[in-house]
């Protein structure tokens, strides 16, 4: 069985979706809750999708080595706490960590058996619709977050298998069947 599996890939390409459906229909599943000083946002609770810290709160734990990866993005610091993973991972049970692109990596040097999973878009035009979105951001904006998804698409080659975002429901089977979970 594969034990701890990474699902990445390029912002807004749907990971947090995937995984709300996972959490919806695979209570059993149990998934990483990972450490951030961004605020949350309507209907996050502390403790479900992630644990809230201010810097202090963030530098603490880093200094005393109580996280398995940590990055900063857009503005904010993530970080996945070491301890509840390694206890699952003891115990021969499986993990999932969904994380942005500098964890993957980071995890794949320190945890080379990982199992990391790419997930991209059905296609460019479909990602850039999404970045874009209600188009409140200016031109100049939007030209950065394109120009950030061009360089994280480049890094489907680094993971181990790459599934296609087109429908939440297949992306989650495929995902549970290359864990093993059944
Ligand atoms: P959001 O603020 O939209 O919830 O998440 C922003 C980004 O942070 C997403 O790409 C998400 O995958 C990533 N992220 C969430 N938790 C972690 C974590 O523990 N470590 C790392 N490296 N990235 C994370």
């Amino acid at each position: 069985m594969r034990r701890l599996t990474v699902l990445s890939g390029p912002s807004g390409v749907g990971k947090s979706t995937v995984v709300a459906e996972i959490r919806r229909a695979h209570p059993e599943v149990w998934l990483s809750v990972s450490v951030t000083t961004r605020a949350p946002r309507p209907g996050e609770t502390h403790g479900v999708q992630y644990f809230f810290v201010d810097d202090a709160g963030f530098d603490r734990l880093v200094a005393e080595g109580e996280l398995l990866e940590w990055a900063e993005f857009a503005g904010n610091r993530y970080g996945t706490p070491r301890r509840p993973v390694e206890d699952r991972l003891a115990r021969g049970e499986p993990v999932l960590l969904e994380i942005d692109l500098q964890g993957a990596r980071q995890v794949r040097r320190s945890m080379p058996a990982a199992l990391l999973v790419f997930l991209a878009p059905p296609s460019w035009e479909e990602l850039v619709r999404r970045l874009v979105g209600r188009g409140t951001e200016p031109p100049e904006v939007i030209e950065r977050r394109l120009d950030a998804a061009r360089v994280e698409l480049a890094a489907e080659k680094e993971f181990d298998v790459t599934l296609v975002n087109t429908s939440v429901q297949d992306v989650c089977l495929e995902l549970l069947a290359l864990m093993a979970v059944r």
